[in-house]
């Protein structure tokens, strides 16, 4: 829940060497600071329930500025008042975790977002468990699984995994699900070569984790085959796959077994959470299934609205079309009749959509179990490549195509004309496969699973989809929903004032202009130190673009979202530290030698900067 406390003064002293009007401002503001500090106690009343929502550090205040921020007399004066309102307001900054305290904490994050591509400086600080909301719909709460279930081999392929990550992905299996449930865990080491991950994992779990059963691959497999020799290895009825850094959440396992033991065709899957990766939140994620692009890109979309009627249907499972991948569960012997995965595939990529195909088109249903949470850390590239550089991605989807698609696969090169003529190996394998199973059509699969799909119906259509498909990264970058495609939410305009001097934040170049620095210049009411906070803790300069903590020097960057660097926290609103939970540093100025740029400095540091934040009430004048 947000306190938004809006205090008008309408008008106010043009000069203050009236006597008269001195004593009305002051009177004014001592209202002001009384009825805050009455609401303040109100709100925190309100807030102490056990079930209320975490008040959120930010009060936003709108408050008087003086006109002319030089004259000495009025800065003190609300100066005085601002400190007056930042003693009623809470001091801890959001998610210290973060923090980076010193140059060593600097380099393990650095280093880890080279290796892994998260902030491992925080999954480090968090320790193999910790505590995640339960974000299942309420009903799942009341909801009874038999007492007999088939038991689970859990198989988690990694390849150079960082260590605390992959333990606390371990232990929250441990610690979250019923013991008897548990037949084995299997880590299948993919031939890291990374510092000694092999021997550290094997070490711990030998004298830790008896249950965990670590074999590692003769050489580099990628996760599919590597998935495949962990099932090799697997004992339990059910095969159970999960990422190497993830984190289940409460009675997680239940229901997926439940479902396969009364449907052992079922295939199934929990509703994967997010996990941030710079800060390790951990949030829900809506009820979504999955779908497919004819670039052969896996794709969330929307529940048909006629599976979800009534609450009830929040918690059955739901048809999918398609599966994401990471996590997923179905009988061993099953796993086995239906041609396990194609191994054939190299690295990552497509053998969810094959798998999918496979399990509808065969016989079987895919299907996921909303009670069922599972968290992922989502990151924003991934850190590995195939050992010879080769696009498996392509070379996987040329092979689902190739065996699964029948004539539909034209659509797919009408998308990708440019994977016609790449090799994808030998697959009459897994023709055959197709073959003995018996399985249906592509053609069955569109009409009867996935008839929302719609084909590209023109000429024109197909090449809007190839254009769409260039102007993706090939090599896999999400792409993010447009700044202004959505709904901005303000709580606050600001200029961002060095304390204790008349020194503000200000962009170096044009506020239109990406990448531009930020200096500190005398405090003037100009477009280009108005700083706009959103709900999501964003700083956006002239609502233009985000204040982003990259690197060491802070610059102006197109908003994308996503928190992470763009994300910023404040405990108050004078002398207040302005913290970047992502980047673990605060916004600083202290280094002569950089002239007035503003810097990304060690929030610990005794020189770095602190902040006031000067609400700024009055309509933008026009840059002079
Ligand atoms: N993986 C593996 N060998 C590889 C590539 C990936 O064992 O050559 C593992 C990886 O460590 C992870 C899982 O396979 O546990 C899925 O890979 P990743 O998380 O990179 O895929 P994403 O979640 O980005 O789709
Ligand atoms: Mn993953």
């Amino acid at each position: 829940m947000r306190s938004n406390i809006t205090v008008k003064i309408v008008g106010g002293p043009r000069k203050c060497n009236s006597f008269l009007l001195g004593v009305v401002f002051a009177s004014v503001t001592w209202t002001v600071i009384i009825i805050l500090y009455s609401r303040l106690v109100k709100e925190s009343n309100l807030n102490s329930g056990r079930l209320s929502p975490q008040p959120s550090s930010l009060m936003v205040v709108h408050e008087f500025l003086p006109k002319d921020a030089h004259n000495k007399g009025n800065v003190e004066g609300e100066d005085k008042h601002q400190k007056m309102l930042a003693q009623l307001q809470p001091k801890k900054l959001e998610n210290e975790i973060g923090m980076v305290r010193s140059l060593e904490e600097q380099r393990i994050r650095d280093q880890g977002y080279k290796n892994h591509a998260f902030n491992t400086l925080v999954s480090h600080k968090l320790g193999y468990h910790r505590e995640i909301p339960d974000t299942r719909n309420a009903l799942c709460a009341d909801q009874k699984y038999p007492d007999e279930l088939p038991s689970a081999s859990i198989v988690i392929c990694f390849f150079n995994e960082d260590l605390h990550t992959l333990l606390r992905s371990v232990h929250s299996v441990i610690d979250r699900s019923p013991k008897k449930l548990i037949h084995e865990i299997i880590l299948v080491d993919d031939n890291s070569n990374l510092d000694n991950i092999h021997h550290e994992i094997e070490a711990y779990c030998k004298v830790h984790l008896p249950i965990v059963m670590v074999v590692k691959t003769p050489r580099r497999e990628g996760l599919i085959r590597a998935r495949m020799f962990g099932a090799k290895k697997a004992s339990g009825d059910v095969l159970v796959f999960l990422d190497s850094h993830i984190e289940v959440n409460r009675d997680w396992l239940q229901p997926l077994l439940a479902r396969i033991q009364e449907d052992p065709k079922s295939v199934v899957t929990p509703i994967i959470d997010i996990i941030n990766a710079d800060t390790f939140q951990y949030t829900p994620s809506p009820l979504v299934r999955g779908g497919f692009n004819w670039g052969l890109h896996f794709k969330w979309e929307n529940v048909p609205q006629w599976n979800l009627e009534n609450a009830a249907d929040f918690v059955k499972p739901i048809k999918s079309p398609t599966m994401a991948g990471g996590l997923f569960a179905m009988k061993r012997e099953y796993f086995e009749e239906l041609g396990a995965y194609d191994s054939g595939m190299n690295i990552w990529g497509g053998e969810n959509l094959e798998l999918s195909f496979r399990v509808w088109m065969c016989g079987g249903h895919l299907e996921i179990m909303p009670c069922s949470r599972v968290g992922h850390v989502f990151r924003r590239r991934r850190p590995y490549g195939a050992p010879d550089g080769e696009d498996t991605m392509t070379r996987n989807s040329l092979r689902v195509a190739h065996v699964w698609m029948d004539d539909y696969k034209d659509y797919f090169f009408k998308v990708r004309p440019d994977a016609r003529h790449l090799s994808y190996g030998d697959i009459s394998l897994r023709l055959k496969l197709r073959e003995n199973l018996q399985c249906k059509s592509f053609d069955w699969y569109l009409k009867n699973v996935y008839p929302e799909l719609s084909l590209p119906s023109s000429e024109k259509e197909s090449n809007r989809l190839k254009n769409k498909w260039q102007a993706l990264d090939p090599g896999g970058k999400k792409k993010f929903q447009p700044w202004h495609a959505r709904q901005r939410n303000y709580i606050s305009q600001y200029q961002i004032r060095l304390t204790g001097s008349n020194l503000c934040v200000q962009s170096e170049k044009d506020v239109k202009t990406k990448g531009s620095y930020l200096n500190l210049q005398p405090c003037l009411r100009v477009k280009s130190q108005m700083w706009y906070e959103t709900d999501r803790h964003e700083l956006v300069l002239a609502q233009l673009l985000c204040l982003d903590g990259t690197g060491d020097t802070p610059r102006l960057s197109k908003c994308h979202e996503m928190g992470g660097l763009q994300e910023w926290q404040h405990p108050g609103k004078v002398e207040t530290a302005i913290y970047n939970m992502a980047a673990g540093t605060c916004l600083g100025s202290d280094d002569p030698s950089k002239g007035n740029r503003v810097t990304m400095e060690l929030c610990t540091k005794p020189t770095a900067a602190k902040w006031d934040l000067v609400v700024a009430r009055k309509a933008l004048e026009p840059t002079p």
